[in-house]
């Protein structure tokens, strides 16, 4: 056990846990979710379910109790005006890729709630275009009979231990590490399992239902074009998938984006190159996938950070995850 969960355990046994939750620091605390539904029905990648829609009506209502909810454009103003959101404990829920589940399931949830969200879209899987390589590489696994794989490119290998769900995890995370040419790992890997057709159906928002929802006052933000690691990719590479998005959602929606989401989002994802390209095409902000709160909205605002919500949190462990969290 390391020196962090021996703290909690003992904290927990004198009741101090609940003290720092009651104490927690102002700032923004900013949630993160992919998508709403039953991961033991996917057809895709189970590890992107972060809820089902009971579960999110029943989380609205707990984040209602303890964060002043605000909007994406609250988050925005506050950059200029750092007072907007000093003094107060803010929630931004936020939700990645554009699942159409996020339309059917979530929208109504949060409409109901009175709730703002921001949505943030990578645009070339809106009107279902392409089966993003997650949930490629989820079908392949599911329905191949490999028991360990180990492509070209990685250090380790990965093993199936009984669970499905852990070895599309374990292997989507050996892709991600090798970021550079994710469609020739799933050239490979389509070639090691024998298949490469007969994929699921795409399941995104189309631009009708993105539009309907921004004029019901959700945010709609770019998480670029293809989904891919922007670190792994050139210059050129990099402000393409920035600029384009930007520019097929302004066109279609006939508003303005100043806000981004990193595809994937963890440290390595990322870098100021990035940043820099995200400035000089005109973004205001952009939120990363790495669990903390954000103390200083305005100094940070290219760094956002953001908690997982997975399908088994329970307010404890959202409480527990929040009172521990690195303050930015
Ligand atoms: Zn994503």
């Amino acid at each position: 056990m390391d020196l962090k969960r021996i703290q909690m355990k003992v904290e927990s046994l004198i009741g101090l846990d609940q003290r720092r939750w009651r104490q927690a620091p102002y700032g923004l605390y900013s949630v993160n979710l992919h998508r709403v539904g039953d991961y033991r029905e996917a057809s895709g990648d189970p590890n992107v379910y972060s809820c089902t829609p009971s579960q999110l009506d029943a989380h609205i209502r707990f984040f209602k109790q303890h964060f002043d909810i605000v909007s994406l454009d609250d988050v925005t103003q506050a950059i200029a005006s750092p007072a907007l959101l000093k003094n107060r404990r803010c929630m931004a829920i936020t939700f990645d890729d554009g699942y159409a589940d996020n339309y059917h399931h979530a929208f109504p949830i949060l409409t109901s709630h009175q709730v703002p969200a921001a949505f943030f879209i990578a645009t070339g899987l809106v009107g279902n275009n392409v089966l993003p390589w997650w949930d490629k590489v989820a079908f392949l696994l599911k329905n191949s009979a490999l028991s360990t794989i180990k492509l070209t490119q990685w250090v380790n290998s990965v093993g199936y231990k009984g669970d499905i769900k852990q070895f599309i995890r374990l292997v989507l995370k050996e892709i991600k590490a090798s970021g550079q040419c994710l469609d020739k790992q799933i050239e490979e890997l389509e070639s090691l399992t024998g298949l490469n057709s007969s994929y699921p159906s795409p399941e995104f928002v189309s631009w009708a239902q993105l539009k309907e929802m921004y004029k019901a006052g959700m945010t709609i933000g770019a998480h670029s074009h293809h989904h891919y690691i922007l670190s792994s990719l050139t210059d050129d590479e990099i402000l393409f998938e920035l600029q384009h998005s930007k520019k097929l959602l302004e066109e279609h929606l006939g508003i303005s984006i100043n806000a981004f989401s990193y595809p994937v989002g963890n440290q390595s994802t990322y870098n100021n190159g990035v940043i820099e390209a995200l400035k000089s095409s005109g973004y205001e902000l952009a939120f990363n996938f790495r669990p903390g709160i954000n103390a200083s909205v305005e100094k940070k605002c290219y760094d956002l950070h953001r908690f997982p919500i997975e399908p088994t949190m329970t307010t404890d462990s959202f409480k527990k995850m929040v009172s521990y969290a690195p303050v930015y």
